[in-house]
């Protein structure tokens, strides 16, 4: 590429990173960071700028190439460097099960446990009665055959994880068959006709999109055909005329031609929350109860827990999932084994899972505290005293998320902003930008936050939020102004 007589004046004009290096010393600001860190911002900041010159594209201010701004930027880069990238946000969205935002948040229990086990030795995988090497799965084994009912249980990693795991060693290199309508993807990449095919499993799809039918399985039975498996469609539903076959029913099929049934159940509950709305989501206990052979479900959605995927069902099928040696490669960690332990073992008291386990005290949370919290924010965001800021109670609903009761909508109660001479997209970046970050969403030009999915202890953080936008973004009015 040709470069012009402007752009090599410009790239000489370009410091060196020594030059910036020695300059960066005798700076105060730098004295408490790293060097690797100072070092990795000036190559970077330098590079930045020689790639601007290089694409030619735009003029280049010469100021941007002095020793100061140059140092400037590599102080922005290098106290950015310094933060962590995993961010504690709030989630305004109201979407409770929210993958993009770290799906469940865990019990006070839970975290608990995980900081006692995390900053100790434990018995992991030592056997404490006979003073033996033990197993890990040991820990959760017991609590997930009481609450679900299941002979046998297992975890690993996720349950993308525990799906490929239990494909592979009951059918690979041999047919499974599944309904059409349940083909589903459920985002991230998890499609079922591709994780069958990661697992070997060769795919024998029967019925159609709409309607499935038993003789539809029972017709695809061959010689080689090694599981039946139903998958819960998690995210979608297809409404209108339809039909699919029930765990029940196709367990007695499986039993009839002596073929082990699967479930992904998806989600994953053993709270049956037909109490709490009009939407059904199929619990572990039920689907166990139909004799399946083996379930699986994730670990964070709608259980609340950490990150994991849990396999329950019979013995001879869990004991030969448990020596597949791809079970070491899917291996649950022991602090999420910690945070697990306590969140199932919060479940013996239904009642107070409810209230303990945070996904499941957001989605049954009453419309009238989600209102008394979103008038407390109200009121806050009023005392701000910003003759610029508009304040609604508005009603919406929440999601469950996490691929979960996709069809439910759950009365909340938002608060809306407008700002005068803001745009909604501007509130929302500011949010965004916020420390911790502010999630919400965006409707009819307001910026929406849902109370539900909102901490109490976060409302102080959001009024600080609001404060800190309107002094920054007045300024810039007033210096437009001038
Ligand atoms: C969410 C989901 C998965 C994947 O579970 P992860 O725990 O996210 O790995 C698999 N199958 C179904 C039906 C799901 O809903």
């Amino acid at each position: 590429m040709e470069i012009n007589k402007k752009q090599q004046a410009w790239l000489r004009m370009l410091p060196g990173v020594d030059h910036i290096l020695e300059i960066a010393c005798a700076d105060p600001f730098f004295e408490t960071i790293p060097r690797s860190v100072l070092l990795h911002s000036v190559r970077l900041v330098l590079d930045r700028h020689r790639k601007t010159i290089l694409d030619g594209i735009n003029e280049i201010d010469e100021k941007s190439l002095s020793d100061s701004m140059i140092l400037d930027k590599v102080k922005v880069g290098a106290k950015d460097a310094m933060t962590l990238n995993l961010l504690r946000t709030i989630n305004a969205t109201g979407v409770v099960v929210h993958t993009n935002l770290g799906r469940s948040l865990l019990a006070a229990d839970a975290i608990a446990n995980l900081s006692i086990i995390g900053g100790r030795y434990s018995n992991l995988e030592f056997d404490l009665s006979g003073g033996e090497r033990g197993s890990r799965y040991s820990a959760v084994e017991d609590i997930l055959c009481e609450l679900s009912g299941a002979e046998a249980a297992m975890v690993v990693n996720n349950n993308a994880g525990a799906v490929l795991l239990c494909l592979e060693t009951i059918a690979g290199g041999k047919k499974v068959v599944v309904s059409r309508g349940e083909l589903v993807e459920i985002g991230g990449s998890f499609r079922i006709p591709d994780v069958m095919a990661k697992s070997g499993g060769i795919l024998k799809e029967v019925g159609t999109t709409n309607r499935t039918h038993p003789e539809d399985y029972e017709n695809a039975i061959e010689n080689d055909t090694a599981l039946l498996l139903k998958v819960h469609t998690s995210n979608y539903r297809v409404v209108g005329f339809t039909a699919d076959v029930s765990l029940k029913e196709l367990v007695a099929i499986g039993a009839k031609y002596r073929i082990p049934v699967m479930e992904d159940l998806g989600s994953g509950t053993f709270i049956d929350f037909s109490k709490y709305g009009p939407v059904k989501e199929p619990t572990i206990q039920e689907s166990t109860t139909t004799g399946a052979d083996v379930i699986t479900f994730s670990g964070d959605k709608l259980l609340g827990g950490p990150q994991a995927g849990i396999i329950v069902g019979k013995k001879d099928i869990i004991d030969k999932i448990k020596k597949n040696p791809i079970t070491r490669a899917l291996r649950i960690d022991k602090l999420t084994l910690a945070a697990l332990e306590s969140t199932l073992s919060l479940y013996r008291d239904r009642e107070k899972a409810i209230n303990a386990i945070p996904t499941l005290r957001m989605l049954t949370l009453s419309f009238d505290c989600i209102e008394k919290k979103a008038k407390q924010l109200g009121k806050m965001l009023e005392n701000i005293g910003n003759d610029r800021m508009r304040i609604e109670l508005i009603n919406l609903s929440s999601k469950a998320g996490g691929g979960a009761l996709p069809l439910l909508e759950l009365p909340s109660k938002c608060v809306g902003i407008k700002v005068r001479g803001m745009s909604a997209n501007n509130i929302e970046k500011h949010m965004r930008k916020n420390r911790p970050p502010v999630i919400g969403r965006i409707e009819e030009d307001f910026f929406i936050m849902d109370l539900r999915t909102i901490q109490d202890d976060e409302l102080v953080i959001i009024k600080t939020a609001f404060n800190n936008m309107l002094r920054d973004e007045g300024e810039i009015t007033s210096l437009s102004l001038i």
